[in-house]
């Protein structure tokens, strides 16, 4: 019954969640403390105000408060520049479906978000992992000039390595690629710089943000695509008429409005990242410095499969992350950041194994 493409992939496997279990959860990069009272006050509001309509299909309410934040850190930009998605997955789905046609291909650095594999199977079109070096350093063949790349992503910070490029090797990128680069900046609030105001140069730079992380709202299903007008405008042809609930919409204004919130939540996180690098690395391992919200860990030993068991044994989740022949090490752990509490849990445990 099903097409070739899709008997023949694997399907994405998410990270574990399980339920109605007291866990330390330290493997999805969730945001360990709920998001702002407002999120919870708007969603109820929204709920009271009734159901039975559809919710606008453009989000126009989110776009237009969050086209006023965006442009009062960066260039100017206005509510056309945004496009809405049932999280940042969703804007991930409509990029690809909109750019990549049957027998091209789509390309990105590796190890990455293992979603892009996965889309490009789901298109039926070809994938180009190309290797990060050791140091996660992105490989020069990312910009090889291609007859069939019609789409590179770029996770920025990168997961899960937690590495940052800068806006001007990003721009450097994308003026050398003649393909849409979309920038994947799932984690860029806990990060220092960011590649908004590449979009308004080069209509080829697409920039996506998500709600699920820095604002605590993973279950919310929010994110949203940056990009000139006229991109936003057939992007948004491709997208389900309502890919964003009465609810979420209400949810996501309210906490794109509340950005005392967010700063001060980045300001906890970022505190506790310092803290959890420094206890991983005093228990033996090797980490990388992380502009993200969650650090990667390998350790001499190379036991990360035994290591991530015997956490799990005791409450604490981790994701062990697999990616077989590259030169930088067959694996390794993704520790999220997680309250003062959930560290000192986690360290405590090293200790002992
Ligand atoms: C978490 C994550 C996303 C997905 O975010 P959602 O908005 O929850 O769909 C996208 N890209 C990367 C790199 C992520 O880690």
């Amino acid at each position: 019954m099903f097409r070739e493409a899709i008997e023949q992939m694997s399907g994405y496997v998410p990270g574990e969640q399980p339920r109605g279990m007291k866990l330390v959860k330290l493997n999805t990069n969730e945001n360990p403390y709920p998001p702002s009272p407002k999120v919870v006050a708007a969603i109820q509001a929204a709920a009271e105000e009734g159901l039975q309509r559809y919710p606008d299909p453009s989000a126009s309410a989110f776009r237009n408060r969050a086209a006023e934040v965006l442009s009062a850190h960066n260039a100017e930009i206005t509510p056309d520049w945004i496009l809405c998605g049932n999280g940042s997955d969703d804007i991930l789905t409509i990029a690809t479906r909109a750019f990549v046609d049957q027998g091209r291909a789509v390309r990105y650095p590796w190890p990455t978000y293992s979603l892009y594999k996965t889309l490009a199977e789901i298109q039926g079109v070809r994938h180009e992992a190309v290797p990060c070096e050791p140091d996660w350093s992105v490989g020069f063949e990312l910009t090889a000039p291609s007859d069939d790349v019609r789409l590179v992503y770029l996770a920025n910070p990168n997961s899960p390595s937690g590495t940052l490029l800068e806006p001007g090797e990003v721009a450097a990128i994308a003026d050398t690629l003649d393909c849409p680069l979309l920038v994947d900046e799932a984690y860029v609030d806990f990060a220092e710089t960011n590649c908004l105001d590449l979009v308004r140069t080069n209509e080829r730079v697409l920039v996506s943000r998500t709600l699920s992380k820095s604002y605590g709202l993973a279950g919310l299903r929010f994110g949203y695509l940056v990009a000139q007008p006229h991109v936003i405008e057939q992007l948004a042809k491709v997208k389900d008429s309502y890919n964003c609930d009465t609810l979420s919409i209400a949810g996501a204004t309210a906490a794109i409005d509340d950005q005392a919130w967010l700063a001060d939540n980045v300001t906890k996180v970022v505190a506790e990242r310092q803290r959890l690098d420094a206890g991983l690395l005093a228990a033996g391992f090797d980490t990388v410095d992380s502009r993200a919200n969650f650090v990667w860990a390998t350790h001499p030993t190379g036991q990360h499969e035994a290591i991530y068991q015997n956490l799990k044994a005791e409450g604490v989740l981790v994701r062990l992350i697999r990616h077989p022949g590259w030169s930088g090490g067959d694996d390794g752990l993704r520790v999220s950041v997680g309250t003062p509490a959930q560290t000192d849990t986690l360290l405590a445990l090293l200790a002992t194994l």
